[in-house]
């Protein structure tokens, strides 16, 4: 490495003198290290070194990066419970939401990028139909974008940042990750191990940072992949839009969930439950509000209750030891609080918890809401804690209405006999529908998943997740021609009648 590069990584990794982010424990309230606080003159030089790496890391071919890749899943998993304790460290989660939802998912996007992605970026022939090209050879095909950011939220700072990066780097792009400032560390260790995997020096760089250092990313890249809230989401986009730089957003949602009557009971309420306390309730897709059919509402009801009332909260010292976990981000333990002092102030009632929980870190009790409408923050806003409102409905369409009564639409779930939950999926506003299930397909990294109107743009998985980090250009080849095509010039009138009663004849033959 040359020595800007020295300076630069060292910096990166909080050794390099300038700006620095304490990074704190929210389960216990210590520092637990330093990193540094990257300038928009430090973001420009990291993208100059991404940008130069980027040539000879697409030049290597899928099978090579591919290899790259797949020594990372192993070292993913060699390395799983330093990554576990880097997590629950940065985020006061507990040891099963880190390995589940983030090492578990980590596995399987890489075993699934590293397999499919030459697949879904190979040329594709396309059949010429219209009568213009009618024997030319038509084919589309994807390129790397170049240098791709990729912002990071706290909630899950390896899925949610790293997730990304995987598809970007398999497509054969650099990439910058930008980290939440108070969820650093993951991103670095990741860095570690994407060296020791093989990855050439400069493809995969942390910027580690505040807003800032992420505004100044959006203007150094060839396109911005962003999660995170969705103000935060509009800002991104309308500075990207400076540079006409393309962007993806995976942006908050108010995720609801309905259960009929015909739903069996025990396992809506289990995953009611497991669903909005998962991760403390720090999860954009998730279970953030319930609508209940009036006969089983008593029962179902008492069954969370019974449920919640059991869960274990605090720090996590290791597996099995605490089953809800702290609230990560200072200010959204005010949010949680807020919302909850809201709905008691307009007539709801909390049937467990409803308080910050006293003494140290950051905690909030796990809360059942009920007695709750539409005239409360907890039911409309994104609330993001350990909170679950439950609402009374006549019936199954007035659940729809209150669940598409949101300016989400990022997922949903329904319980009930099955052809019925799922003709009332098909009519929820929301990128990604479960029947009898819940968030489970955010691990499905073969199905698209992407939030409908305020909750996002453009989708994660599937073919379209890797495709979004390319360029795609289109050839036309022609093949047998003349010299001169016949509607060429020049003009002449039996020529053009001709055409004409050709055109006519050609597309005359639809139905009227
Ligand atoms: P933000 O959307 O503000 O932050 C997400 C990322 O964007 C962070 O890395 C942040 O850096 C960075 N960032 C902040 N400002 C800018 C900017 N102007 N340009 C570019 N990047 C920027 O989320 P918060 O962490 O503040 O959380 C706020 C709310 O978002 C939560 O209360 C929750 O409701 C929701 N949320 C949704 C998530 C999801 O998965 N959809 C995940 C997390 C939160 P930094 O952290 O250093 O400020």
């Amino acid at each position: 490495m040359a020595s800007a590069d020295t300076t630069i990584a060292q910096s990166i990794n909080g050794h390099g003198g300038g700006a620095e982010i304490a990074v704190e424990n929210p389960a216990t309230g210590e520092v637990i290290a330093h990193v540094a606080d990257l300038s928009a003159e430090r973001v420009a030089e990291l993208a100059r070194i991404g940008r130069a790496a980027q040539v000879g890391w697409q030049a290597l071919g899928f099978d090579a990066r591919a290899r790259v890749m797949k020594r990372m899943q192993k070292w993913v998993m060699d390395n799983a419970d330093r990554l576990v304790e880097t997590i629950v460290s940065e985020t006061g989660k507990t040891y099963e939401d880190a390995f589940m939802a983030e090492i578990n998912y980590t596995g399987g996007a890489i075993a699934y990028w590293a397999k499919h992605a030459e697949k879904f970026l190979a040329d594709e022939k396309v059949r010429a139909t219209t009568l213009a090209v009618l024997g030319k050879k038509l084919v589309t095909r994807y390129e790397a974008l170049g240098l791709i950011g990729v912002i990071g939220p706290w909630n899950y700072p390896l899925t949610n940042s790293f997730g990304d990066c995987i598809p970007a780097l398999l497509a054969g792009n650099s990439v910058i990750l930008k980290p939440s400032e108070i969820t650093p560390l993951t991103s670095l260790l990741l860095a570690e191990g994407l060296a020791q995997s093989g990855l050439p020096d400069g493809v995969f760089q942390v910027a580690t940072g505040r807003g800032e250092t992420g505004a100044a990313l959006v203007d150094e890249v060839d396109m911005v992949m962003f999660t995170g809230s969705t103000e935060t989401g509009r800002k991104v986009m309308a500075r990207a839009a400076q540079t006409l730089t393309p962007v993806a957003l995976e942006l908050g949602g108010k995720d609801p969930m309905i259960v009929l009557s015909d739903a069996d009971l025990e396992r809506a309420a289990n995953l009611a439950v497991y669903y909005s306390m998962l991760n403390g309730g720090q999860t954009c897709i998730s279970i953030e509000r319930v609508y209940v059919e009036e006969p089983v509402y008593d029962a179902f009801v008492q069954k969370v209750v019974d449920k919640v009332g059991v869960l274990r909260q605090g720090q996590s010292t290791g597996p099995a030891t605490a089953e809800v976990g702290a609230v990560t981000f200072p200010k959204q333990l005010e949010i949680i609080e807020e919302h909850v002092r809201d709905a008691l102030a307009k007539g709801a009632r909390a049937l467990t918890g409803g308080r910050r929980r006293p003494g140290k870190g950051m905690f909030y009790e796990p809360t059942v809401l009920v007695d709750v409408d539409h005239s409360m923050k907890a039911m409309t806003e994104e609330t993001f804690g350990p909170t679950l409102p439950i609402m009374k409905v006549a019936d199954a369409e007035q659940a729809l209405e209150l669940a598409n009564d949101s300016p989400y639409g990022l997922g949903g779930a329904v319980f009930g006999e099955r052809q019925r939950a799922e003709r009332l999926a098909r009519r929820m506003h929301a990128g990604a529908v479960c029947v009898n299930d819940a968030l489970l397909n955010y691990v499905a990294v073969e199905l698209p998943m992407g939030g409908w109107k305020a909750s996002g743009l453009g989708t994660r998985h599937g073919a379209a997740g890797i495709r979004k980090f390319t360029k795609q250009q289109s050839i036309f080849i022609s093949r047998v021609h003349l010299r001169n095509d016949v509607y060429m010039f020049p003009y002449r009138p039996a020529v053009s009648k001709a055409l004409f009663r050709g055109v006519r004849l050609f597309y005359g033959r639809g139905k009227r």
